[in-house]
């Protein structure tokens, strides 16, 4: 991504835009994207939208990847942004749902670019109910994305929300997270100063920050990481399926696999991360009997090999793409998977938290978007 306005990548212009000088990104389009307020995963998902770069059946026409331009949902013509978003029937049902009546056919007619700065800069002017509309907005068009991928990926199954109340959901979902950080924010600020982001490893060292997932109305969970070197590179990633298995567990499990994967591939010097305090004391305490744990003691085992090995703690928002990775298994599976590239499905995630940019700037002319069902 260009940080200055002519589009062109620099050194100087990324560190500034990490800096958060966004002075040179005069376009609105890219004042909306930068200031959306919701999902992170939502503001790339725009930042793509933007672009034009959501391969849609024109667009990977036009890559020569395809020979279809026409939607295989309704099966008009030409399949581009404008007649995902706009024309095809699941859109036009949510917005008749979401906009204003009297609006409805400004909406749908007006310039595709305006529209979208429209929607994120005029809550007013569209909504029903305008309270959080850029919001609202973002997330209708990352559903939408999501549905006619589900449908044209995985026509046999049929979904249990429709768009409208998948992205009510999410969007209510994203407003409690939001107040409670809030509150969180006000009573312990100290706290808050301790999310990181993540950081590589000093020289010869590999980092793994490891995650465990679990669905709390089925109990089944997963586990996963991903390591990386002193250079931000890739080095692997690992999930594991887990079935029936405690938050805690799955943890640990995500600790002893990184480890165990890490050995296999003769590291010798390893930083493993994790997001969940409990499983980080308990590995400090060096006491497995404390927490009932049946694979604690496999971890002190291979933390007892002859090899450098430190255990730290990073806040969950420094953790997401280890949190990404365990869910790319199936819990039931009870599989475990190792990547020694950048799994597709999480390159886009890997590259908005700026871990191994040098693996990725080969793939970046290829990347594909795979939405995954949380
Ligand atoms: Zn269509």
């Amino acid at each position: 991504m260009g940080g200055d306005d002519r589009r062109i990548f620099t050194v100087k212009s990324a560190y500034n835009l990490c800096n958060g000088d966004a002075q040179g990104v005069e376009s609105p389009l890219w004042k909306a994207v930068l200031k959306y307020r919701g999902l992170p995963r939502i503001r790339l998902f725009l930042w793509l939208v933007f672009q034009g770069k959501i391969l849609t059946n024109s667009e990977q026409v036009r890559r020569h990847m395809s020979n279809d331009p026409g939607c295989g949902l309704c099966g008009a013509s030409v399949e581009d942004l404008s007649h995902l978003f706009w024309d095809c029937f699941e859109a036009r049902m949510l917005w008749s749902r979401v906009v204003k009546e009297e609006k409805l056919s400004v909406f749908l007619t007006i310039d595709f670019q305006t529209w979208l700065v429209s929607n994120f800069q005029n809550q007013q002017d569209f909504a029903k109910n305008p309270e959080d509309w850029d919001i609202a907005f973002g997330t209708y068009l990352w559903n939408i994305w999501r549905r006619r991928n589900e449908r044209l990926f995985s026509p046999d199954i049929i979904p249990a929300e429709d768009i409208y109340f998948r992205s009510s959901r999410m969007i209510a979902e994203f407003g409690r997270a939001s107040s409670m950080l809030r509150l969180h924010q006000h009573a312990a600020p100290n706290l808050t100063a301790a999310v990181q982001r993540w950081e590589a490893p000093a020289t010869g060292w590999i980092k793994i920050n490891t995650d465990g997932s679990r669905n709390t109305s089925t109990g089944l969970a997963s586990c996963g990481g991903v390591g990386c070197d002193s250079n931000s590179r890739w080095c692997f990633g690992f999930a594991k399926g887990l079935g029936s298995c405690s938050c805690l567990e799955a943890e640990f499990w995500g600790i002893y696999e990184g480890l165990a994967t890490a050995w296999s591939l003769q590291y010798t010097r390893v930083i493993i991360e994790t997001d969940n305090r409990e499983a980080y004391e308990a590995i400090a305490s060096s006491n497995s009997r404390k927490f009932g744990s049946s694979i604690l003691p496999s971890i002190f085992e291979l933390l007892s090999r002859s090899w450098e090995v430190r255990v730290s703690f990073v806040r969950r928002e420094g953790n997401v793409v280890a949190d990404a990775i365990s869910r790319l298994v199936l819990p039931t599976s009870l599989e475990y998977r190792r990547w020694l590239e950048v799994p597709l499905a999480i390159r886009e995630l890997v590259m908005a938290d700026g871990i191994p940019w040098g693996a990725l700037i080969t793939c970046f002319s290829f990347l594909l978007v795979i939405f995954r069902i949380d």
